[in-house]
């Protein structure tokens, strides 16, 4: 490789990737279509397996400093009585890593200042890719071209360089809206560090501490695609309402928002695609697998395949195609798989029949946590496919 790789899209899938490159010697720039980090959206839970790949890329200590660790989870009915519980700081013991809540914005800046200076331009919107015998050109807004040895699209759900790839296809809604929000803490009784999920008819509740001030939470409901209240006051009343005689903290927490920090957005994710590559442009994060945010795995995933991508690189340089065929061959199973997973939490949250809730809520009582854990567990372990540092050729001193 001589120029460099050209990633586009400065979101956790493009910044991981530039990352994982740096560390593995290879050069890499970031074009980011806004005018600085885009981080609305509150917080983010990064998940042992993300951790794990964070603590390679020399970060997981930052991560874990600028958020919360969870160390439990609980599920919830919508009166606040205990249908499940799971250990997630034991699970966080045994695979290598802890859960952290992050803000969204602080893990975006503690990636972009690990990467060297200069290495991300901001206000340029990639239009198209092309390929030119050995080199990928990006085409921006404007008509600048940029070449490198590969050009990556980490642009997110609506990729323009997926387009490109795969051609335009429009992502799918899920029957879900989520909002979410980031509220003061003051008095409200939570326990610290667990995870809570409460379920209700088509209409569920998350939340966990971000630290001794703030309270992360997360609210899904079945509904058509792109109803909105007039203003962010209304959907906050509206959202009040919803919750209203909801047992725990969930009605406080919600009063404790202010309306402006309510973020709302449609579900969508994508069938698996056939392929994450052509020639030299390849797929990072939400471009190549968009999952629903029900277990909090898209941005996980997004760095999983970073640093699995500038592994394949860095193995074969002399053939960047092959390169990121192997890379979407490693990847494509596991984010597969759990983008398919992701999308059957989101079909059992929406589930709003009383019937049904209550056949769900008794299930959930009379599972064993150690049977609850199992595909939690298989989520949160890293796939033999991702090599640790210590086998990486570059951590190994080879040139
Ligand atoms: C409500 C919600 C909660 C979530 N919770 C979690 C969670 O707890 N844990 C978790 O791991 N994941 C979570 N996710 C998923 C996570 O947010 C995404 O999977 C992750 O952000 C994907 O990162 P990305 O870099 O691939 O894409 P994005 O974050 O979408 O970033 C894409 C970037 O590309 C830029 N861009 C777009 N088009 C262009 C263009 N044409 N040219 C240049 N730049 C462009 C955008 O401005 C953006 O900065 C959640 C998602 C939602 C919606």
């Amino acid at each position: 490789m001589n120029e460099g790789v050209v990633i586009i899209g400065g979101g956790i899938g493009g910044l991981c990737a530039a990352l994982a490159l740096e560390r593995a010697g290879l050069r890499a720039r970031v074009f980011e279509g806004g005018e600085g980090l885009r981080a609305e959206g509150g917080a983010l839970l990064m998940w042992s397996n993300a951790m794990r790949v964070l603590g390679w890329l020399g970060v997981a200590e930052a991560v874990s400093r600028a958020g919360a660790v969870v160390v439990g989870g609980a599920i919830r009915d919508s009166q606040g009585g205990l249908l499940a519980r799971g250990d997630i700081g034991r699970l966080g013991q045994q695979l290598g890593a802890p859960t952290v809540c992050v803000p969204r914005r602080a893990l975006l800046e503690i990636l972009a200042g690990a990467l060297a200076p200069g290495s991300i331009v901001f206000g340029a919107r990639c239009e198209g890719v092309s390929q030119v015998g050995e080199r990928a050109v990006a085409i921006f807004e404007g008509g600048r071209q940029v070449g490198g040895d590969a050009v990556i699209g980490a642009d997110g759900l609506r990729s323009a360089v997926r387009a490109a790839v795969l051609g335009e296809r429009a992502p799918e809604y899920v029957g879900q809206t989520v909002w979410v929000g980031v509220a003061r803490r003051a008095g409200i009784a939570l326990e610290d560090g667990v995870a809570t999920a409460s379920v209700g008819l088509g209409l569920r509740f998350w939340s966990v501490c971000l630290g001794p001030e703030q309270v992360y939470w997360y609210a899904t409901l079945k509904s058509p695609e792109g109803q909105r209240e007039e203003s962010a006051k209304a959907e906050k009343a509206a959202l009040l309402e919803r919750f209203e005689g909801w047992g725990g903290p969930i009605p406080a927490l919600l009063a404790a928002t202010r309306a402006r920090d309510i973020v709302r957005t449609d579900s969508f994710d994508r069938p698996p695609a056939e392929r994450w590559s052509s020639g030299r442009i390849g797929l990072v994060g939400d471009a190549a697998h968009p999952m629903t945010p029900d277990i909090g795995q898209g941005g996980c995933q997004a760095i999983e395949s970073a640093w699995h991508l500038a592994w394949c690189l860095r193995r074969d340089p002399e053939n960047v195609e092959r390169a990121l065929l192997a890379y979407a061959w490693d990847r494509w199973p596991r984010a597969s798989e759990v983008a398919a997973m992701s999308r059957a939490v989101a079909t059992q949250g929406d589930v709003d029949a009383p019937l049904m809730c209550q056949a769900r809520d008794a299930m959930l009582r009379a599972t064993p946590e150690a049977l609850l854990e199992m595909p939690l567990r298989h989520v949160l372990t890293l796939p033999p496919t991702m090599v640790p540092p210590t086998e990486a050729p570059w951590q190994r001193g080879q040139s």
